[in-house]
């Protein structure tokens, strides 16, 4: 490809509505752009590098036995109040009619389609097992869709499905997809761990996660470094939070207090009396050290506030919404800054904290002396499991250890939830009715390239592990002007696509240094710079984008050094 045709809008501004760094690079280089919340197009440069991940995907698959089909992403209402999901899926699921009033779904799943497909088909033991996969566009209406395409409401996901005779057979083909699972991301390039996982709305007997290692990430997990004991925090094994002793504090009165609408970190630093250091931690630390308040996300536009939730649950945010919306009255989704002269005692627990200020990002919304169980009681915080530092694993008692990852894949042992509901069943070797048993399988495409880059950045850019990578190569003559320089960048460019390496031509006529800028933050693996000193010595540089090592080749070597 040639860079002076190619679509790629680059942009060197960090774009100031994208929190996390993998959204920031993806904006900057041209890989996506934005058509509404939680919607984004792909440029050629971030479809590429889906279409690299989609390629591992069906490697992997096939030769895990599994085959490709593809499934509607329209789905009607009917298939999804058979299994009982209609009820129970909630907003997320995108509900429409069409001209005929009959009522549909955006597909954010597909359990229920692919088990009617299949309950027309298979009729016998000889045509088990199976599995079907499809890499396909699903839609959530996600209640806060952030940090790009990690969590959008349109995105792509590779979903499979197992269908056996017996519970031999499902455990194979969970075993089965488990392994391939760690082929593609292995194959990825990516540092990722699997953890056992809760079934959420999807349901069935037991889940693993494949969580991709990363401080960015949304998802809290524990592992232990003796067993193999890994689990995500919403399912952990740990001790809900001991209420501290709060005796000596004493409980002040309940009183409002006129504040204003406080949305930068300026506001809220002068408001809560501490630095804007402090903030962007999250806890708040009085002059001793000790934490005295956290902060919590809040809205879209309170996005200076990093508030990554050091308690490592999501549904202290919702929660948090709840309780603000409780005693202050603010709508939901407004939740700002809360605590301040709040004390937290033994563990981080909200709950162990007096006589905090809770408010929301709008004028007068703010109220202070807040005490748990005396002003609010939300359910959610009642149930909440936190895992503290003291924990230990629940298999061998050896000390856990914390961390924080993104979920890009998820495997389930379904049973018959789906099978049983829609009557997917079959006549075993005695001519017996028998009910399939099921798994599924998902991996979002988008949220591997997104992870991939939360793991493989630099203050430059993106740099690409070579198995996602874009192009490998990247050619830069330094001036294009120069006909010796060109020609040769020319002439090296048509070789190597010949042999079938992938690379980018930078034939704009462009400075040497926004040349070298670009292709840093494209993260091309590897760079061929072609410039006038060394080519009249017959050789160019090579330049490694990880480690900055540099090396310069005769013209001639460099196919052997590259291939
Ligand atoms: P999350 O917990 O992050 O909401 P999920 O558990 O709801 O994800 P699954 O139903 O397990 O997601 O879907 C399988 C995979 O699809 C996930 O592991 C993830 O990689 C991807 N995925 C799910 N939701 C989104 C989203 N909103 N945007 C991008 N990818 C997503
Ligand atoms: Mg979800
Ligand atoms: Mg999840
Ligand atoms: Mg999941």
């Amino acid at each position: 490809m040639r860079y002076s045709e190619m679509f790629l809008p680059t942009e060197r501004e960090v774009p100031s509505d994208a929190e996390v760094i993998s959204h920031q690079l993806m904006l900057r280089a041209g890989m996506i752009r934005k058509l509404s919340a939680g919607i984004y197009c792909y440029l050629p440069l971030g479809y590429r590098v889906i279409r690299k991940v989609e390629q591992i995907i069906r490697e992997e698959m096939n030769r895990a036995g599994a085959q490709e089909v593809f499934l509607p992403m329209v789905q009607p209402a009917e298939l999804w109040q058979e299994s009982g999901r209609w009820e129970y899926y909630g907003k997320e699921l995108q509900r429409f009619r069409d001209r005929h009033d009959r009522e549909y779904c955006l597909g954010p799943t597909h359990e229920e389609v692919i088990t009617d497909l299949v309950r027309h088909e298979l009729k016998t033991y000889r045509q088990l097992p199976k599995n079907l996969y499809q890499i396909q566009t699903k839609f959530r209406d996600e209640i806060r869709p952030r940090f790009g395409v990690m969590r959008s409401r349109e995105f792509g996901m590779k979903d499979a499905y197992s269908f056996d005779a017996d519970e031999e057979g499902a455990e194979l083909s969970y075993a089965r997809m488990f392994e391939a699972y760690k082929r593609i991301f292995s194959r990825c390039g990516l540092r990722f761990r699997p953890v056992e996982a809760d079934s959420g709305t999807i349901g069935g007997s037991f889940s693993h996660e494949f969580m991709v290692m990363a401080d960015s990430g949304e998802d809290g997990l524990v592992f232990c470094s003796e067993c193999a004991y890994a689990a995500n925090l919403e399912k952990a094994e740990v001790h809900p939070p001991e209420k501290a002793d709060m005796s000596a504090i004493e409980e002040m009165p309940l009183t409002e207090v006129h504040t204003p609408n406080i949305r930068t970190i300026e506001e809220v630093s002068a408001f809560l009396d501490v630095t804007p250091q402090d903030i962007v931690k999250t806890m708040i630390f009085n002059a001793d050290g000790q934490p005295v308040a956290v902060l919590i996300r809040g809205d879209e536009e309170v996005n200076e506030i990093k508030v990554k939730n050091y308690l490592g649950c999501n549904e202290i945010e919702l929660a948090m919404d709840d309780m603000i919306e409780e005693v202050t009255g603010a709508p939901r989704g407004f939740a700002g800054a809360v605590g301040i002269r709040a004390r937290i005692v033994a563990d981080n627990s909200l709950l162990n904290m007096k006589n905090f200020v809770m408010g929301a990002n709008r004028e007068d919304y703010h109220v202070r002396n807040v005490n748990f169980g005396r002003d609010f009681s939300i359910a959610a915080f009642a149930d909440l499991k936190i895992a503290r530092e003291t924990d230990a694993c629940p298999r061998c008692r050896k000390a856990l250890s914390f961390a924080r990852g993104i979920e890009v894949g998820h495997v389930f042992k379904l049973g018959t939830k789906y099978s049983k509901a829609m009557g997917a069943s079959f006549l075993d070797r005695n001519g017996k009715e028998q009910t399939m048993i099921m798994g599924c399988y998902g991996i979002g495409t988008g949220r591997t390239v997104a992870a991939c880059i939360e793991q493989n950045n630099d203050e430059n850019g993106i740099v690409w592990p070579m198995p996602l990578a874009p192009f490998q190569v990247i050619i830069t003559p330094v001036n294009i002007n120069d006909k010796a320089l060109a020609d040769t960048a020319e002439r090296l460019y048509d070789s190597l696509v010949a042999k079938g390496v992938e690379a980018l031509l930078d034939d704009r006529d462009e400075r040497a240094g926004v040349k070298f800028k670009d292709a840093d933050l494209i993260g091309i693996p590897i760079r061929v710079t072609i410039g006038p000193k060394k080519l009249a010595e017959g050789k160019v540089e090579i330049r490694i984008r990880d480690t900055g090592e540099v090396n310069a080749i005769l013209l001639e070597q460099v196919e052997e050094t590259l291939l």
